[in-house]
């Protein structure tokens, strides 16, 4: 069998839950587990975070599959429903559903359901994605209230640039304005307002990223705060090659060695979700990190489908059958991503479905 494999901990998991409960003590977790948990597998996530208030996804599928596991907890469809069926299927399953457009409240207020619902009414505070501009959002608000269909409002915003140093302020004063003297639960804050800015903490946090054990600002910062890494991407040397200076490797001879070179053939290519351009963006030419036989080394030339080159010079006891991390434990993902002009998001949720999946406690 080919030696690729990730490896998902639901220590990690669990261990990264208690950190966001050491950041946001009085805040309900709604552990977001859209993208199939973040590439990790959304019941294994489940499993791993099954101390979590609730979770939040996009579909109405992974919603049945949670409800299906035996998962009670409050679970929020993050865009909300997209067609009026789906409305009723959510009410049957006590499912908490985003409100953040006029067609999604009138869809609401016309349809005839067996129970009212759950709802999580959005705010656009200047991301301009999904959400009622301010100036609607008192109406929509009050027609919310009016109609039977609702059993409870949970009011929310997602900020755009929690995670750089432009900050929250002006969105959450802005949201603070919009919502004053309603006396109901918020939500409000993504991994990187968890981390940075306790005050918008509010009611319920949505932790994605950082439960995963990868950050939300920078690619040394999981670590700094304590987070660990849920998955660990491996695979094996299946061949070594000895060049000498001058000799080139890969598609476009995009390495050239500069003196003998010893270079390892790792089963892992762009097919299994390594990125393609790891290690070739622009101002970069040292490669991607990686570890061999648990030295770290770099990443060598273009990434090849199904196979990547790695620079095994430095680890002469390296050879067929080593095995070699791609990320995890001695190579963070954000470092990877890093290299590949991407965030650690990006590459989680894109390890493809050939690379069989590990579950370990
Ligand atoms: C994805 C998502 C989150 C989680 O964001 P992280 O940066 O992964 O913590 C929270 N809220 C909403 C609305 C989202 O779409």
């Amino acid at each position: 069998m080919r030696p690729i494999l990730t490896t998902v901990s639901l220590n990690a998991l669990r261990h990264n839950l208690s950190v966001v409960h050491k950041f946001a003590p009085h805040s309900k977790i709604m552990a977001v587990v859209k993208a199939n948990g973040y590439g990790h597998g959304l019941i294994n996530v489940a499993h791993g975070l099954s101390a979590a208030d609730g979770f939040a996804v996009l579909g109405i599928n992974e919603a049945m599959d949670l409800r299906d596991a035996g998962f009670q907890q409050t679970i929020l469809l993050l865009e909300g429903v997209f067609c009026a069926q789906e409305l009723n299927v959510a009410s049957n399953l006590g499912l908490n559903v985003v409100i953040h457009s006029q067609p999604q409240l009138e869809m609401l207020e016309s349809a005839v359901l067996n129970k009212p619902m759950h709802v999580h009414l959005k705010m656009n505070s200047g991301m301009n994605r999904l959400g009622f501009q301010p100036e609607a959002f008192n109406r929509a608000y009050e027609r919310l209230l009016a109609c039977e269909n609702v059993a409870d409002i949970t009011l929310m915003t997602h900020f755009a640039t929690a995670d750089d140093e432009t900050g929250i302020e002006q969105p959450y004063n802005l949201f603070k304005t919009t919502t004053q003297g309603l006396n109901l639960p918020v939500s409000l804050a993504n991994s990187a307002t968890i981390l940075r800015h306790p005050k918008a903490h509010a009611d319920w946090v949505r932790p994605g990223i950082m439960l995963y054990g990868a950050s939300p600002v920078g690619d040394t910062a999981a670590a700094t705060y304590g987070l660990m890494p849920a998955m660990q991407f491996t695979s094996e040397i299946i061949g070594v090659q000895e060049v000498k200076a001058g000799e080139t490797v890969g598609y476009g001879n995009r390495f050239t060695a500069t003196r003998s070179t010893r270079i390892g053939i790792v089963a892992c290519g762009y097919a299994d979700g390594y990125p393609r351009h790891a290690g070739l963006v622009s101002g970069q030419s040292s490669g991607a990190p990686i570890a061999v036989a648990g030295q770290l080394t770099n990443t060598l030339g273009r990434v090849s489908m199904d196979m990547l080159f790695c620079d095994l010079t430095d680890i002469p006891n390296a050879n067929i059958g080593s095995p070699v991390e791609l990320w995890g434990k001695q190579v963070p993902v954000d470092a990877v991503a890093a290299a590949s002009d991407t965030v650690g998001y990006e590459l989680l949720c894109a390890v493809a479905p050939r690379v069989p999946m590990k579950v370990v406690d």
